[in-house]
């Protein structure tokens, strides 16, 4: 069986369950992630979508733009996950929520060309200005 890690939003009614590796491990610098969570970064934790389940509560959504979801607690506000139709079979959720936040270190940083000034970039990862894959 796989290995499972759990995690969830503050106030405790969303809880979720990850299985296995994530497929990758981002830390972002965009401004859709500053504004949907008010933190300066965001990282993440992209799992293939069979691969996350939501065992607790219910997932409330907010699409920024047509099929792209990001998942929260309606009752805390904690942004949970991700996803988007144009990227279909993945699931991300975010690193900071899981109950051992350091179980899945992000492996690069993305969308660095919308870094803020006074936050500083993690020198031994990769950059990327954009997404990592272009
Ligand atoms: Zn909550
Ligand atoms: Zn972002």
């Amino acid at each position: 069986m796989e290995r499972t890690a759990e995690g969830g939003c503050r106030c405790g009614a969303v809880r979720y369950r990850v299985a296995g590796a994530p497929a990758a491990t981002t830390h972002c610098h965009c401004s859709d992630c500053r504004r949907m969570t008010g933190a300066p970064t965001l990282a993440w934790a992209i799992f293939p979508e069979d691969n996350v389940a939501i065992v607790a509560g219910e997932l409330a959504v907010h699409e920024t733009s047509p099929g792209v979801e990001w998942g929260f607690c309606a009752k805390c506000g904690s942004t949970l996950t991700y996803r988007r139709a144009s990227r279909p079979g993945l699931f991300d959720v975010t690193t900071a929520t899981l109950d051992d936040p350091e179980l899945f270190p992000p492996e690069k940083e993305i969308w660095t060309g919308e870094r803020l000034s006074w936050i500083r970039s993690n020198p031994d990862v990769p950059h990327f200005p954009r997404t990592a894959t272009g």
